[in-house]
């Protein structure tokens, strides 16, 4: 349904796309992981006709971005990163200015969001601007659905929403998948990427890695240790010192640090760090999460480029 090759578009000195190809199947839940200036946008407006890449290709729905633009338009729902809501019209004057875009008829087209619509439903005349980021958001995505779109759009659409509200629009994202729906999503939170059927990992205008959740940590190539003691910016420091760390990173409560398989001996650890003066130190094997995966992918990107 999505077909990329090769694409690249630069804003004068910055490279926003650097050769980015990949596939979507019909149907599929396809996830953009990556953190702000990875790329995300430009990849959206291109696939979505609103802007042209340098060079390489892509289709949508078996039509060409370039040649087909028109077609596509008709065909996709977009909904770009701040959401593209009239903040003075009300929630049923935004969802009826959409279907007059599409000329589409609401309660024709109804059944595809009424799930998502119904929460909504008591907000009605509550002009979007008034509403929580949670409710523009469920608003936006009922706009972006309204003529039935074959392949979804959404750019970065739980950004600023509250945690339930992120919950729910995953669920209602796996109800329009289960109606037929293809679905691109980007998010820069990497727990969002359990919840699609393939992601894939950008930065930097490329992609890092493109494969199933599962996948990607299968793939990961070093053993990973969760390290904590009292003083845990002052251990940060000395386990980067350490000679089998490859990698450390701050992770919430623990340091992650990756290591060659076998290299590392939790027990010689702990004396050296108690040496070093540390206390309560607890050294624990851990298996990687995406974020892990995606800070050793980056840092390989890094000493190859
Ligand atoms: P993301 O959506 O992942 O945050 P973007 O596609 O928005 O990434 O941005 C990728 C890079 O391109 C960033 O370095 C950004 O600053 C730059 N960029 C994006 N849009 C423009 C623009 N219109 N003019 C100049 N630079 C831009």
């Amino acid at each position: 349904m999505i077909s990329a090759r090769e694409l690249r578009k630069s804003y004068g000195k910055t490279e926003a796309l650097r050769g980015v190809g990949f596939e979507v199947g019909h149907g599929e839940l396809f996830g953009i992981i990556g953190p702000d200036g990875a790329g995300k946008t430009t990849l959206f407006r291109v696939l979505a006709t609103l802007i042209l890449a340098d060079s390489g290709s892509a289709r949508v729905d078996g039509l060409d971005v370039v040649a087909d633009y028109e077609e596509i338009r008709k065909r996709i729902g977009y909904m770009p990163g701040r959401f593209s809501l009239y903040q003075d019209l009300t929630v049923e004057e935004n969802l009826e200015f959409f279907a007059t875009v599409f000329d589409v008829d609401v309660d024709a087209n109804y059944g595809l969001i009424s799930d998502i619509y119904e929460r909504l439903a008591p907000f009605k005349n509550r002009r979007a601007g008034a509403l929580s980021g949670g409710m523009k958001q469920k608003l936006a995505l009922s706009c972006a659905l309204i003529h039935k779109p074959t392949v979804l759009f959404l750019d970065e659409p739980t950004t600023g929403v509250d945690p339930v509200s992120r919950k729910e629009f995953w669920e209602m994202l796996k109800r329009l998948k289960a109606a037929g729906v293809t679905i691109l999503v980007s998010t820069p939170y990497m727990d969002e990427a359990a919840l699609c059927d393939r992601v894939a990992l950008m930065q930097g205008g490329r992609f890092l890695d493109i494969d199933t959740p599962a996948g990607i940590v299968a793939n990961y190539r070093h053993e990973l240790w969760a390290i904590r003691a009292r003083r845990m910016s002052r251990l940060l420091g000395d386990l980067r010192a350490q000679p089998e760390t490859l990698s450390c990173f701050a992770f919430g409560d623990a340091h992650h640090l990756a290591a060659k398989p076998g290299a590392l001996s939790p027990e010689s650890l702990v004396r050296r760090l108690k040496s070093l003066g540390h206390e309560d130190v607890a050294v624990e094997r851990l298996q990687p999460g995406i974020e892990d995966c995606f800070l050793d992918l980056s840092a390989a990107d890094g000493r190859t480029r």
